[in-house]
């Protein structure tokens, strides 16, 4: 990406390790759709953190939340009990209809918890079996496991050798699962909207016969709504659409509106974990939960979900609509995850020049951008971004 701000503030941006190229530009502050960099520019922001400021930046609640439970309580260690740790444990269970909870700092971790449950499940009442079968093009995080059961063609070569027990199917294709499955498989994992992979939807017909599928060969349905969950597609849980309940469920991103929190949650049969087998040194911290608390009561609320549904509509409209007068392709997606067809690869050259004009968009592949503003985005700011994309792709020569 071209670099569009003065880099030369002194910042000690060396000091980092370079994993990925970002712009030079600093932030320093931010509210709701807004953030500013170190030199004062403002940029409306359709990224959030990658889906994970769903209240948008600093949001009063969360900021609240944060400060008073700061003073009073910010970790026993996940050896004892915390209260909020235990409210938080029981509105997850009731809202996911599942029965117990381990708490993650972050999406992989969740996810890696999920595939060791899910082999410890096959051990103890499934004879030993341990494979998963997951799907191309599925982005489920970037530990070695999580990389692993990852169907993204780039992780392919890396960190060899991975973790074994993972097979891969197609997308919508429940045959390419049905062909899959032996003695030695425990579960099915799906990422109901592969997000990194272009914002590509299971149907809700394939959700339903993966349950299905799963019920009838005795095998663990593990959803993975790390970037679908906690209301960003106008349900609190994608699962809702199809209206199935998995075995095992993760959630992350949003679930403490900016700030490290993930879950891992299991039916009561799924929730098999003994002493020693799961744990981690700020699991379950009061302070993160309890900015997961107050994000999820103002999240789950159903005037607020449909709202989501509302902006998400009005967002696919107006894309629509742009795509029409540009000649552009597709709107894929669901609530306000959703992407928009290119036709070419001008994603990474667009996503800079957006960015010049303070707009930040993301593009998971060439041809493709995605979108996940804030939750609480308003019409005026979609309005905005689409004018200043259509302005970008006008004067875009690429
Ligand atoms: N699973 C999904 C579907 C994701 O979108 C992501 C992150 O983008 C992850 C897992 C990994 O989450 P984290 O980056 O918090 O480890």
């Amino acid at each position: 990406m071209t670099t569009h701000a003065d880099p030369a503030r002194g910042y000690p941006i060396h000091a980092l390790m370079n994993i990925t190229q970002r712009p030079a530009s600093v932030f320093v502050r931010g509210e709701g759709s807004w953030l500013w960099d170190h030199t004062g520019k403002r940029y409306l922001d359709f990224v959030q953190g990658w889906a994970v400021n769903c209240l948008g930046h600093s949001p009063p609640v969360v900021a609240d939340a944060l400060a008073n439970q700061a003073r009073r309580l910010i970790t026993p260690s996940p050896a004892y009990y915390n209260d909020k740790c235990l409210e938080l444990a029981k509105v997850l269970t009731r809202l996911s209809g599942l029965d117990q909870v381990f708490f993650a700092n972050s999406g992989a971790e969740a996810n890696e918890g999920a595939i060791k449950l899910a082999r410890k499940f096959g051990a103890r009442h499934r004879g030993g079996a341990y494979q998963i079968i997951t799907f191309d093009g599925a982005f489920h995080g970037r530990t070695l496991a999580t990389m692993s059961a990852s169907g993204k063609k780039a992780f392919e070569a890396l960190f060899e050798p991975k973790v074994p027990g993972f097979v891969k199917a197609t997308l919508n294709d429940l045959a390419s699962v049905q062909r899959l499955i032996t003695s030695q498989t425990v579960a099915i994992m799906l990422e109901p909207i592969q997000g990194e992979a272009g914002v590509l939807p299971a149907s809700d017909q394939f959700v339903r016969e993966l349950r299905s599928l799963t019920r009838a060969r005795e095998l663990l349905l593990i959803v993975d709504e790390i970037q679908t969950g906690v209301g960003r597609t106008g349900r609190f849980l994608h699962c809702e659409h199809a209206g199935i309940a998995p075995d095992i469920l993760t959630l992350g991103k949003g679930l403490a509106g900016g700030v490290p929190l993930a879950a891992l949650i299991a039916s009561k049969q799924a929730s098999c974990f003994e002493h020693g087998d799961q744990g981690g040194t700020f699991n379950g911290n009061a302070l993160m939960c309890a900015a997961g608390l107050a994000v999820v009561d103002c999240v789950s609320k159903p005037e607020f979900l449909s709202s989501v549904s509302e902006k998400g509509r009005l967002l696919a409209d107006r894309l629509t609509a742009l795509s029409r007068r540009r000649d552009l392709g597709a709107v894929r997606g669901r609530g306000l995850l959703l992407a928009l067809d290119l036709k070419r690869p001008i994603g990474a050259e667009l996503v800079a020049a957006t960015f010049a004009a303070g707009l930040l968009l993301n593009a998971p592949r060439s041809d493709t951008l995605r979108f996940m503003p804030s939750l609480t985005v308003t019409p005026t700011e979609i309005d905005a971004m689409i004018d200043r994309l259509d302005a970008a792709l006008g004067n875009f020569r690429g």
